[in-house]
């Protein structure tokens, strides 16, 4: 089993708050992993600081046995933009874009052409489950239908891993439920890693494992 994301004795804290309190873990590759625990538990900023969008205070992460830390701002963007993909609770879809552009946006980004980008959109688009609304605006989609597109923009760099904040948390239960198998079918068929931050116990029953976080702890 091959490790891809490895935290060593990680803590944060905002002033006096300890939010995240000296934890350890170890990421495998390929697998569906939940983060739960209650609000304020620090999942967020356990998340943010295993993709790197936020930093330490002590404590180490390493990507592919890589620490960040040792890598130059530019090097780090560079390994985000490749190797991760992210999903937030709102989309955070560029709403003057169609649903193709959005997700050819950050292969183009990358330095794929316009042309190629927009048909590895379209592929993705259809593996979501929306090829019929290739040149809907944001605006124009449902809530669920916006989350597939946002899943669809984190896969277009054929990134090892996704990293979705409570991507069902804005979502009715029927559309969170088809979301939470679209996590599921997508990990089994692209062989991913997904880390997902979630409050809903059907995506976290079909996670191959669950990490519990309390007061900023692994319990
Ligand atoms: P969760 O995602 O589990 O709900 P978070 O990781 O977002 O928890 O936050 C954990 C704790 O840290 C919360 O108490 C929150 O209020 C606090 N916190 C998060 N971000 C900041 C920040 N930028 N400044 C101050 N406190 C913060
Ligand atoms: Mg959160």
């Amino acid at each position: 089993m091959s490790i891809l994301i490895r935290a060593n004795a990680l803590s944060k804290s905002y002033g006096q708050l300890k939010v995240i309190d000296n934890v350890s873990v170890e990421i495998e590759a390929g697998k569906l992993i939940a983060i739960v625990g209650p609000s304020g538990a620090g999942k967020s900023t356990l998340l943010n600081l295993l993709g790197s969008l936020d930093k330490p205070d002590s404590g180490e992460v390493f990507f592919e046995g890589v620490s960040y830390k040792s890598l130059s701002e530019k090097k780090l963007a560079e390994l985000k933009n490749r190797n991760i993909g992210f999903v937030f609770q709102f989309h955070h879809l560029l709403p003057e874009f169609t649903a193709v552009e959005n997700v050819a946006i950050p292969a183009m980004i990358a330095g794929t052409s316009r042309k190629k980008a927009e048909e590895l959109a379209e592929n993705l688009l259809d593996k979501v489950g929306m090829a019929h609304r290739l040149s809907h605006k944001p605006s124009e989609l449902s809530g669920g239908e916006q989350q597939r597109v946002a899943i669809a923009r984190a896969l277009i760099n054929s990134p090892k891993i996704v990293m979705a904040d409570e991507p069902t948390g804005n979502l009715d239960s029927k559309n969170a439920g088809q979301i939470s198998q679209l996590f599921q079918d997508l990990c089994s068929e692209l062989g991913i890693t997904f880390l997902i931050v979630t409050h809903n116990d059907n995506l976290a029953a079909l996670a191959s494992r669950v990490i519990s976080l309390r007061d900023g702890k692994i319990v």
